[in-house]
């Protein structure tokens, strides 16, 4: 039913995006991947998904932190594939630090890479959608975009935005066959989380093995990290035909966390 469409996953050359990227695919749908990373390893990346699913697999470089380069990695997915009916928003960095320490320029960053892109993607893939007459846009938030932790004040910050705005664009085209939706994930073991082990350590200033247990676990109640399959399922529901009346929600997959 996905064969056949096309697909932009931002930050998807690692961790989630990359997970959420090799699900679309797997369903047949072209996809352009766009994140950070070594020049060689993406492209050995990108070649080997292509080969494995057969559909077209692009890259582009674009910073999620200039808004000009978000619009060129939308004209591009255009270009290469002549439509667009997904938008995966999962681009994001973390930082952690009390907020008498917190340094503006990460705050400023947070803020643009984790929110400000969300805006200006959807700004440009919006037209594209309507014109095709249907579309899927998908942010990923965080169960932070919906309860707080100390220490993250701009990716809670950042994640309320993104559930904020996703309901208010969704409100914007809900006459129409474009849905916007936000997952809301608990810990998912990334390179983003496994760096973030070490920061909570600092911040809270407790040894690193006490943190995982402590700290990350300690917010959800089923103890297990999620799986990329968990996202996967709730992303594939969404963007089908079947996830045509789900418009506006920020969908919570986190262990239980956000019903504590
Ligand atoms: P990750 O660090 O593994 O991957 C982040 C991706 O974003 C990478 O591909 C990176 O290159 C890319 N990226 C970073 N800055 C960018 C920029 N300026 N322009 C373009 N790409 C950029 O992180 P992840 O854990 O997979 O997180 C993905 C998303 O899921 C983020 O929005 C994150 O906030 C969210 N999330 C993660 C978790 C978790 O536990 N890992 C939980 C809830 C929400």
């Amino acid at each position: 039913q996905l064969k056949g469409q096309a697909a932009i996953v931002t930050g998807s050359t690692s961790g989630i995006g990359q997970a959420m990227a090799r699900a679309l695919a797997r369903q047949g749908v072209d996809v352009v991947l766009n994140g950070f990373g070594e020049a060689a390893a993406i492209e050995s990346d990108r070649a080997a998904l292509e080969a494995e699913t057969g559909v077209r697999v692009r890259y582009h470089s674009a910073d999620m932190f200039k808004p000009e380069q978000i619009a060129e990695l939308v004209a591009f997915a255009q270009a290469e594939f002549g439509r667009l009916d997904i938008l995966v928003n999962n681009a994001g960095i973390q930082h952690v630090a009390p907020v008498e320490d917190f340094p503006p320029a990460k705050w400023d960053a947070i803020i643009a890479i984790n929110l400000s892109s969300v805006f200006h993607a959807t700004q440009a893939a919006v037209p594209i959608m309507k014109a095709q007459g249907r579309g899927r846009i998908v942010n990923l938030a965080s169960a932070h975009g919906l309860v707080a932790s100390p220490f993250k004040s701009a990716y809670v910050a950042a994640k309320h935005g993104v559930v904020g705005f996703t309901k208010s664009v969704a409100l914007e085209l809900a006459r129409t066959d474009i849905t916007v939706n936000a997952i809301c994930p608990g810990y998912v073991k990334t390179p983003l989380v496994e760096a973030q082990i070490t920061d909570q350590a600092k911040a809270r200033n407790m040894p690193v093995d006490r943190v995982l247990e402590d700290v990350i676990l300690a917010a959800q109640p089923n103890k297990r990290f999620v799986e990329y399959d968990h996202l996967a399922g709730l992303l594939l529901y969404l963007v089908s035909d079947m996830g045509g009346s789900t418009t506006g929600a920020a969908l919570s997959v986190d262990g239980g966390w956000t019903a504590a």
